[in-house]
This record gives C-alpha cells, sequence and structure tokens, in this order.
C-alpha cells in the first residue's frame, strides 16, 4: 500500500532496500546496553526500535550486554537492565547474551589482523598515541613501532594476554591510516592491558578489548544483519566496517545510526541520575521523579503509554528534543478508557449535611468509567459527614465560581444537590467546617427539576479511608535551566515532591494493590506505589495531572 511505504521510517527503507538486494536474508537486531547504570527513557526508545522490527520482519531480536570494560561494570545492573527490557515487553530470543562470552573470538580475530599484517603491539604511553595522533586539521605521525614484524606481534600479544606487562605498557593497534582525515581509523587502539576482574569472567583475562573493535565482532558472531546505533558513531562506522572486512565475515553485519532521545528540562544522563542518587537528593535510581524506566514505572507510566511516545516521537536522524508533556499525553490517553474514575480528596475540608440522618449510609452505584462502560459499577458511600476539596469551597467567590459558596446549590457527583447554608472558621479565618441541606429529591445528581452549575466529588468522612499521596514537580527547576551554568550541578527544584498525609479515599481504593492505577476525578492519575504500599495501606503516587499542555499535532 502507497500509504504504508510514506509513514516507513528511515531505516525501515534501508532494510527493505537490503531485503530487496538479497543483502538481508534475515532480520536480526540487538539491544546492547553496558551494565553500568540503569535503563532511562532514552534506552527504552533504541529497546522498542530494536525489538520492532524484528518483529515486523519476522526476524530476531537479542539482548546483549556489551560488557567489554571491566571498570565500571556490575552484576546488579544486569538483573534490572534485564527486569526493564521484560517490563517493557521486549522479548528477546534465547538466553541474554555478553560480548565477555566472546572473549576466546575477539583474541583469535586479533590474531588474525596480526596475521594480516593489519594490526601491531605499540610501546607508546598513552600521552605519546594522543600526540601521535594529530589534530582535526593536522595529520597524524606513524608510531616507530608500527613496522614490527608479524612474529613479533604474534610473541608481544601473547605476552599481554598472559600477564607480562603493566596496565598501559603495551597496546594492539590497527594499522589502518595515520593521515586519514577521520581520526578514529588513525591506528585505533583494539587492545589494551589492564589486570583488574571482569564480573563474568574474573581473572581469565588481563587484555580487554575496545568497543570499537569489539562491537562489530559481537554483532557479526550473533548474525546480526542492522546494528542500530546512536548518531555519536556515525564516525565511528568507518572502522566498523574496516573490522567486519578485515575479518572478512561472511554476511556483514551493517551499522545505521539513529538521533538521541532528549526531553527538554530532563535529566537522563546515567551521570547526573547517578550525582542526584548519591547525594541524596532523589530516594534511589526509581524514584518517581526521574525518567529511568525502573523511575517511570514506579510513578505509575505504563509500556503501553511508552511504546506510544516513542512512536510519537519517531526516528530520525536530526537531533532535536522532546517535550515532557508529550510523555504525560501518553499515559493519559493510554488510561483514559482503562483506569477506573474514583473519588480521593486532596486537600479536605469538612461537609455537615444538617438535615440528613445521623448513622446513616447510602451506597451510590456508581459507573467506574462512564466512557467505558465494560469497567462496570461500584458502590460508594455517602453518609451526613464528609469531605470535599478546600478548594471547591469559597466564603466570598469571584465572578464564575461555580463551586460551594454560601446559600449556592451545587451538586455532589454521583450524589445529591446540596446547598451551602454556613460555614465555621478558626481564629486565623480558616474554614473548619461547612454546613449545607440536601434535596432527597436528587438522588444521583441527575435531577430534571432544576440545573446546577458546579459538580464537586466528595468522600465520605466516616466511611471513607485517609491515605498518603504524593504529588510530583519536575525535579529540575525549569525556571534556570537544567543545569548551573558555574560549576555543572543540576539546578534542584525545592517543589519536586509534596507528600500528603491526610487525603481521603472512597473505601474501594485501599483495595488497591501495588502498581493499581485510577484517576482520581479532577485530580489526575494515580498509581499505588510499589514499594512502600503495604495491604490495605496504599500510598499514592500522582502520575500526571488531567490537564494536559500538549495538543497532538494534526
Ligand atoms: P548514557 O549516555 O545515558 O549513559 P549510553 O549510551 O552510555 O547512555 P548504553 O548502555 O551504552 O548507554 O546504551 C545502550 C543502547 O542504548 C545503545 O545502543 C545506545 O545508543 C542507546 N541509547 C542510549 N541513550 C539513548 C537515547 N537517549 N536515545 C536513544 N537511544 C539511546
Ligand atoms: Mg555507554
Amino acid at each position: 500500500m502507497e500509504n504504508e511505504a510514506v509513514s516507513k521510517n528511515f531505516i525501515e527503507q534501508i532494510i527493505d532496500k537490503d531485503i530487496a538486494e538479497g543483502y538481508c536474508k534475515k532480520v536480526v537486531t540487538r539491544f546492547p546496553p553496558e551494565p553500568n547504570g540503569y535503563l532511562h527513557i532514552g534506552h527504552a526508545k533504541s529497546i522498542l526500535l530494536n525489538y520492532g522490527l524484528a518483529e515486523e520482519y519476522n526476524g530476531q531480536f537479542n539482548m546483549r550486554f556489551d560488557d567489554t570494560n571491566p571498570t565500571k561494570e556490575k552484576e546488579e545492573f544486569v538483573d534490572s537492565i534485564k527486569q526493564d527490557v521484560e517490563w517493557l515487553g521486549a522479548k528477546w530470543h534465547g538466553d541474554v547474551l555478553f560480548a565477555s562470552g566472546y572473549f576466546d573470538e575477539m583474541y583469535e580475530a586479533a590474531v588474525k589482523l596480526i596475521r594480516k599484517g593489519k594490526a601491531y603491539v605499540c610501546d607508546l604511553t598513552p600521552e605519546q598515541i594522543r600526540e601521535y595522533r594529530g589534530t582535526l586539521t593536522e595529520p597524524g605521525k606513524e608510531s616507530p613501532y608500527r613496522n614490527r614484524s608479524v612474529e613479533e606481534n604474534l610473541e608481544l600479544f601473547e605476552n599481554m594476554k598472559n600477564g607480562v606487562y603493566r596496565d598501559g605498557e603495551k597496546v594492539l593497534r590497527a594499522k589502518i591510516d595515520m593521515a586519514s582525515p577521520n581520526i578514529n581509523m588513525r591506528d585505533p587502539i583494539l587492545y589494551r592491558v589492564a589486570h583488574i576482574p571482569h564480573h563474568r569472567t574474573g581473572d581469565k583475562w588481563c587484555i580487554y578489548p575496545m568497543y570499537d573493535f569489539a562491537h562489530p565482532i559481537e554483532d557479526a558472531i550473533e548474525g546480526v544483519s542492522h546494528s542500530i546505533c546512536t548518531l555519536e558513531f556515525e564516525d565511528h562506522r568507518p572502522l566498523y566496517d574496516w573490522v567486519v572486512r578485515e575479518l572478512e565475515y561472511e554476511n556483514p553485519p551493517k551499522q545505521i545510526e539513529f538521533a538521541k532521545l532528549y526531553l527538554n528540562n530532563v535529566v537522563t544522563g546515567k551521570r547526573y541520575i547517578k550525582k542526584l542518587v548519591e547525594e541524596g537528593i532523589v530516594d534511589g535510581w526509581d524514584d518517581p521523579r526521574l525518567v529511568s524506566i525502573a523511575a517511570l514505572r514506579r510513578r505509575g507510566f505504563t509500556p503501553e503509554s511508552i511504546k506510544m511516545f516513542v512512536e510519537l516521537v519517531g526516528v530520525t536522524k536530526s537531533q532535536g528534543a522532546v517535550e515532557y508533556p508529550m510523555l504525560e499525553y501518553c499515559i493519559r490517553e493510554d488510561l483514559k478508557l482503562k483506569a477506573r474514575r474514583m473519588m480521593a480528596v486532596i486537600n479536605p475540608v469538612k461537609v455537615i449535611i444538617d438535615n440528613y440522618p445521623e448513622g446513616q449510609v447510602e451506597y451510590m452505584e456508581v459507573p467506574n468509567n462512564q466512557e467505558n462502560p465494560e469497567l462496570g459499577m461500584r458502590k460508594v458511600p455517602f453518609t451526613r459527614e464528609l469531605y470535599i476539596e478546600r478548594d471547591d469551597f469559597m466564603i466570598e467567590p469571584p465572578k464564575k465560581y461555580f463551586r460551594m459558596f454560601p446559600g449556592n446549590e451545587v451538586r455532589l457527583m454521583n450524589a445529591y444537590f446540596v446547598t451551602c447554608v454556613d460555614y465555621k472558621t478558626d481564629e486565623d479565618g480558616n474554614v473548619t467546617e461547612i454546613h449545607c441541606t440536601y434535596d432527597p429529591q436528587t438522588r444521583g445528581g441527575n435531577f430534571e427539576g432544576r440545573k446546577v452549575k458546579g459538580t464537586i466529588h466528595w468522600v465520605s468522612a466516616t466511611e471513607g479511608k485517609q491515605v498518603e499521596v504524593r504529588l510530583y514537580e519536575n525535579i529540575v527547576d525549569e525556571e534556570k535551566g537544567v543545569y548551573n551554568e558555574e560549576d555543572g550541578s543540576i539546578n534542584v527544584n525545592p517543589n519536586s515532591l509534596t507528600v500528603i498525609k491526610n487525603c481521603y479515599v472512597e473505601p474501594e481504593l485501599v483495595k488497591a494493590e501495588k502498581e493499581d492505577k485510577f484517576q482520581f476525578v479532577r485530580n489526575g492519575y494515580f498509581c499505588a506505589d510499589m514499594k512502600d504500599s503495604e495491604a490495605g495501606r496504599p500510598v499514592f503516587n500522582r502520575i500526571v495531572s488531567l490537564k494536559s499542555s500538549f495538543k497532538l499535532p494534526k
């Protein structure tokens, strides 16, 4: 279909062409995180893109840890990353793979390059290597060790492997072109000596391959057809191609770059999130104010909402940041028909209905979601004493205020029409209780006899339950921008978390299980916190308010 072809992204177009030309027989993609931190929303884009392509083309999606750098990697991160990928719904083929599982093949590949005269052991110090490399405007200088014989290189490289040298004493380098305009091609380092134990291979190796050498080999071994990465690797592609060509792989993988996903005024970089965690500004990597996948999940975002977001953003080669409200739009859309709409009063003030019988409990039959009858009905207790939101009452209302004020009649959602007849205040003038009368004829709130302009929600003061609710704002002070220009620290918003202990909810909400999501009418979408909720004592995180500042472009 013509429309379909037009809407394909540039990567799908490349794959279509590769299939048509017989270059690609099976689409194999992978997600290759370094296990050195938690995944964030940007990684979700990469995961869903790679997984989505494998699905679309009936191919294969591999989950592979790029664990070639033993200094920063930890098993803890392996587990959290696997969990996040699973939660997003990306199903990988077979077992989880590890780059370190190919260290033998990589060593053999290096030996092969030496034999071909394409790699050599170099004794220059790291400073000298940098100096010899040249600059963007000046060519580099050849290393005096560049023309060692194959035999000598084989022996030295074996010594490197056998622990004869100290860290930094020798490296293995590709022999390409010190005058190349692309600095990555100026005899890049392939292997370095590092006497550091590895989280999977232990003390077996004291030499480790560099990313640019290791990655294409990992891809080629796994039969990856399209190795999708982000734009900063574009300049590394010639080296990627050089490695797979010189190693003579039969079906060489192809690297394709796309633009990273950035959110405006949101901290995504691992380094910065780590800082917020270490300084105790947030409560761990899954603090609901962060955009790590674990945090988004804890806040209440769904895999479907993240998928929708990633699709809306699209796949391009041009860098650009996306607004956070777009992500909020996606979770609202996802929960609109799925979530039950319940009553919760976040900032309560008491209402007493003077003419309602004391001790009586009446159960109002209420649809769980007016737009989705499939969610059924529930019963909400109505009593003489209720709570409403403090800002749903004003002693002296401005014009166009249709909620409760002395003398005004309003609708209590799904219940009765009530008229405010009196109120009490404390010595500071704060309203302490409001008195109303109700009209028994208006039960259900849909009375034909007269019209009221305001409808407000409520919770029974005697049957309702008190719970803790957490409201969030951006962790970053948006007025100041993400980073402080002077010292690079993060401009933290002091109001990013508000904890409310005396929120009143209808009894049904107390049954919420961890991760259950609801709309609290007029207040937003909320999720029962997966860490701090207990049976019968849920703690609710506000995922998002109901008001949107994002409009889907037409
Ligand atoms: P960070 O810089 O946030 O620490 P990273 O690139 O170092 O991220 P890796 O574990 O190396 O993290 O990344 C795994 C995969 O996720 C890579 O293919 C990388 O290109 C991709 N990726 C990382 N950040 C983003 C992003 N913001 N948008 C899209 N893809 C990303
Ligand atoms: Mg990285």
